[in-house]
């Protein structure tokens, strides 16, 4: 059983699981992507830079044994690198130790200080992130094209931008993004933000798909009903619902067992729910139930409120 594959608005081909390495140390996560690979069959990994573990990741897709042309390779620009893509780009290759990447994503709509006090947070003397905010990000975008014409990425797109971010680019950018990764699940659908990049022929990826850290998704009742139902366990119900509706899910785990399940769960999942299961999951978080778990801090120090 292998993942379902989109198409992205280029024709470069995306599986729809994909493993996520973020908070996978990197003692743990060569093995982990070794496995993923090899045992579990998944061709898809999302890492970035800010993971601090490109070095890991990048061994544990060697150790697998598949050959580089057969995986799909996600990595991501950090807000200190928004002047230099290509210097950025170059340093996730190489610790990686691949010479192209399937897809670059601007991690954030954020430049961050490349020369603060920090070379991933910077912060100024009051204790507040030290964001450029005059930055344009078509500046950024325009890097990105640059590496895409130059063949060291297939694709690029961008994560954690809104509806308002990306019309920040739209207008001159010559390359629609082909992805915006999100956070994306049960409780935080953002459906609105999910039509439009689907009227823009932007493909979404969904972060944080099990709720992040400890997994709190697997609690929701709807979720386990149905999982009950169809005699799956409720992750799969959590990622397939995503997949189903042509999101590209990307759960992360460094346990063999759970990488497994939630890669064969998920495709099965995606195939049970019905039109109806859908819907019923579509409303649980319009029901009430509304609620993101990753806040990084840059949103208060902008004074932002549409992280949608
Ligand atoms: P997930 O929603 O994937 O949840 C990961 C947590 O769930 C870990 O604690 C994991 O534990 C646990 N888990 C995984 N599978 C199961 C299972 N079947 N049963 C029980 N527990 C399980 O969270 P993430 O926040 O990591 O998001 C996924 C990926 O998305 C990231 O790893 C990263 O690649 C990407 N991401 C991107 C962001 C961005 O800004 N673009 C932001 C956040 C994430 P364990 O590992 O111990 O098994």
């Amino acid at each position: 059983m292998s993942s379902p594959i989109f198409t992205l608005n280029n024709g470069v081909k995306i599986p729809a699981i994909g493993l996520g390495t973020w908070q996978s140390k990197p003692e743990e996560v060569t093995a982990a992507v070794e496995y993923a690979i090899k045992d579990a069959g998944y061709r898809h990994i999302d890492c970035a830079w800010a993971y601090g573990n490109e070095q890991a990741v990048g061994e544990g897709i060697r150790r697998s044994g598949v050959p580089r042309e057969e995986i799909f390779v996600t990595s991501k620009l950090w807000g200190t690198y928004h002047s230099k893509v290509e210097q950025a780009l170059d340093e996730s290759l190489s610790r990686l130790g691949l010479d192209y990447l399937d897809l670059y994503l601007i991690h954030w709509p954020i430049h961050l200080n490349p020369n603060g006090n920090d070379p991933v947070f910077p912060k100024r003397p009051d204790g507040t992130r030290d964001i450029l905010v005059d930055w344009p990000l078509s500046k950024t975008w325009e890097q990105m094209e640059a590496v895409l014409a130059k063949g060291k990425v297939k694709a690029i797109g961008v994560s954690n931008f809104s509806q308002k971010k990306l019309e920040e680019i739209l207008p001159t950018a010559k390359v629609v993004p082909a992805v915006d990764q999100l956070e994306l699940h049960l409780y935080n659908p953002q459906h609105e933000l999910v039509s439009y990049l689907k009227s823009k022929d932007i493909v979404p990826q969904a972060y944080s798909p099990l709720g992040s850290t400890g997994s709190p998704l697997l609690s929701d009742e709807t979720a386990s009903a149905l999982a009950q139902k169809y005699e799956l366990n409720t992750a799969d119900v959590l990622l397939g619902y995503l997949v189903a509706k042509g999101i590209v899910a990307l759960p992360k785990s460094v346990t063999t067992a759970r990488i497994m399940a939630n890669y064969k769960g998920a495709i099965a999942a995606a195939q049970k729910l019905t039109e109806e299961d859908i819907k019923v999951l579509d409303g649980v978080a319009p029901g009430g139930k509304q609620k993101r778990f990753i806040m990084p801090p840059w949103g208060v120090d902008l004074g932002f409120d549409n992280w949608a």
